[in-house]
């Protein structure tokens, strides 16, 4: 086995030598003539005059050696549908879309923006976008009409892809009224719609613009459309960030590099070989969508198995089954799933057959100790935390089993991953921290092959944005406060705007959430910072119970109000005593599962948080809203 610390250290020292090895991963129809331009510090171009194609890479290449493996599973909760799609089966498919696209006017170079739930047709229209070397833009369907318009605007594509309706715990959400809403909002709406007719939305909205994917499927049915050879530095998608801090931007991605970056992921991180199966709980409209249901199980040969539906629904055991049925090998979620799981009968998870599993990946949003340690404790394989963004497209911490199998330490995402020059630095020096202190989490220049090349159409925000918020030194910050120990291991503090200042204090909200989570009755907390006349700011506390019970009676919310500032006292210190915790039975969350910080501080201010349109569930609001003011009262 190699050294962790040696393969980093080559990674960083060498990237060249390093990144020519493993782009011999994937196919290059012409080799690359340079592996690194480094020439417009900060940006970075990868395996210049190289031409490759993803769609390629993922697709026709296995057809050789693995026609009749299956490359998509599709289980959908919500309609009952279970299907198939061998490689050949997924090939076919992939030309059939996009020789519908083609017909429709999509070329080399423009913007196809997919609007669509979980069903396979989404991987059918990124692939043939990939083919033709369009350019996709998938906007999560979760999104109301202002949010689409908004990526309307910014991509200009010249075609949307859509349905008629989306299914979420057992409701269904017509789409057309929201496609509909959109288009006339837009001022760049494209010509066409391209619509997969569920049958779930029995009024749709008829607008001319539509255009019935399914006799056109027919039309060109034997389709065989040749992939586009692009330069490795042509854009292939374009991902807007959640949002979670403001503006939207549109995270642009190259071809070439984030194909390297994914395979060699694949290896080194999730340990995923040829014939595997993966199965990512998560959504197409997000990051983990695109690279870990999508592009990097294709790339490697795997089978990628898709779901639409809840984790709950029929029943807490439903991806378990899964597990046994399609002999998963490995799964990858985010935290917030988990600890939905976490409250349901845990013999619905010994129930299944789980030998097939080697491990679990999460990721998105902070592994809490208690989740981490319940979910490895059931399922009794290895759970791996890490640590990445929409604008890096593949982890930037995590253990990295397929290099050396270093020991996990809870709490702790772990340590870079190769490629990343990963350093945590002073806020106002830019300086390099010392162990143990805390700092911003960067990486210097250049990124490596998969992250973002550009803010889509705007250089200027990406330059300004991500490098150089770092006093002194032209490094990419993250907008994450972490802190490294002497191992190299990396524990990430939170989002550098969710600082709060309590008495001339800078205090992380993540770290109050830290100290407050260890009680033994709190399931899950959300701390922000109010306006305070005397210490400048507060810190609040909006805590979920594990029995919701427990604080019924104001004298029992007393008692557990004051244990819990006691138990912040002694893991933090008393300055991160919050000024009062509030119970209440839910959290605001995006629908990936972060949690709606901006809008707790607003409702906690008594201001209006605000259009969220990817919140989970908006009575969630309702709920803070209550408690503030029943406190207040
Ligand atoms: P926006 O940038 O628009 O505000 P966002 O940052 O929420 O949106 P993403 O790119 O999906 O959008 O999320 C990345 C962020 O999620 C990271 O910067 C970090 O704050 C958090 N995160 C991701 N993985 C982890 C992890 N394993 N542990 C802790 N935090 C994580
Ligand atoms: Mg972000």
């Amino acid at each position: 086995m190699r050294s962790y610390r040696d393969f980093h250290r080559e990674s960083i020292d060498a990237p060249e030598d390093f990144w020519r090895r493993e782009a011999s991963r994937i196919h290059w129809e012409t080799p690359f003539d340079t592996v690194l331009d480094r020439s417009n510090p900060p940006f970075a171009r990868w395996f210049c005059g190289g031409r490759t194609n993803l769609c390629y890479n993922a697709v026709d290449r296995h057809l050789a050696t693995r026609a009749q493996q299956n490359a998509l599973v599709y289980v959908s909760t919500e309609t009952g549908i279970e299907s198939q799609y061998t490689y050949a089966e997924l090939h076919a498919e992939v030309n059939r879309m996009a020789a519908v696209m083609r017909s429709l006017g999509v070329k080399r170079g423009e913007r196809v923006l997919i609007y669509l739930p979980m069903i396979p047709e989404a991987v059918f229209a990124m692939l043939a976008c990939a083919r033709l070397g369009a350019i996709h833009s998938v906007v999560f369907g979760g999104f109301a009409a202002p949010s689409l318009a908004a990526r309307i605007d910014d991509a200009k594509p010249v075609l949307i892809v859509s349905a008629d309706a989306g299914a979420r715990g057992g409701r269904v959400i017509d789409y057309t009224p929201l496609v509909d809403e959109a288009m006339s909002r837009a001022q760049h709406a494209p010509q066409k719609v391209l619509l997969i007719d569920r049958k779930l939305a029995p009024n749709r909205v008829k607008a001319s613009y539509f255009v019935d994917y399914e006799p056109l499927r027919e039309q060109y049915s034997d389709a065989q459309i040749p992939c586009e050879w692009l330069e490795s530095n042509e854009p292939s998608y374009i991902l807007y960030t959640s949002g979670t801090t403001g503006k939207p931007k549109g995270v642009q991605r190259d071809v070439g590099g984030y194909a390297v970056a994914l395979a060699a992921s694949m290896e080194y991180i999730f340990e995923g070989r040829a014939g595997d199966t993966m199965f990512t709980a998560s959504d197409i409209g997000w990051v983990v969508g695109h690279s870990y249901i999508i592009y990097a199980p294709l790339l490697a040969g795997m089978t990628t198995v898709m779901y639409e539906g809840t984790p709950i629904r029929p029943d807490g055991g439903i991806w378990w089954r899964l597990v046994e049925q399609y002999r998963i090998n490995l799964m990858f979620t985010a935290p917030t799933a988990i600890r939905v799981l976490k409250k349901q009968d845990p013999a619905l998870l010994r129930a299944a057959d789980l030998s097939s599993l080697r491990t679990l990946f999460l990721a998105g949003e902070p592994l809490d100790e208690p989740t981490a340690s319940w979910i490895s404790d059931a399922l009794g394989k290895p759970v791996v935390d890490n640590y990445w963004q929409t604008e890096t497209g593949w982890p930037m911490l995590a253990i990295q089993r397929g290099v050396e199998a270093l020991p996990q330490k809870l709490g702790s995402p772990g340590v870079p991953v190769y490629g990343y020059g990963l350093t945590l630095r002073d806020e106002n020096t830019g300086e390099p921290c010392a162990t143990g202190e805390k700092g911003v989490i960067t990486i210097d220049y250049p990124l490596p092959p998969g992250c973002m090349q550009t803010v889509w159409g705007d250089d200027a925000r990406f330059v300004k944005t991500y490098w150089e918020s770092v006093p002194g030194h032209q490094v990419y910050s993250t907008f994450d406060w972490g802190v490294q120990d002497t191992e190299g291991y990396v524990t990430i503090l939170g989002r550098t705007d969710d600082v709060i200042n309590v008495a001339g204090h800078r205090l992380g909200t993540r770290e109050i959430e830290e100290a407050i989570s260890s009680h033994a009755s709190v399931a899950e907390v959300a701390v922000v910072g109010v306006e305070d006349a005397l210490k400048g700011q507060a810190a609040l506390a909006f805590v979920v119970l594990r029995d919701a019970n427990a604080a019924a009676d104001p004298a029992a919310a007393k008692t557990l109000e004051a244990s819990i500032a006691a138990t912040v006292d002694r893991n933090l210190g008393a300055i991160g005593r919050p000024a009062r915790v509030h119970f209440v039975a839910m959290l605001p969350k995006t629908r990936s599962g972060k949690l709606l910080r901006r809008a707790i501080a607003a409702l906690a201010e008594g201001h209006d948080p605000g259009d969220l349109p990817t919140i989970e569930d908006a009575s969630a609001l309702e709920q803070i809203r209550e408690a503030v003011a029943n406190r207040a009262a």
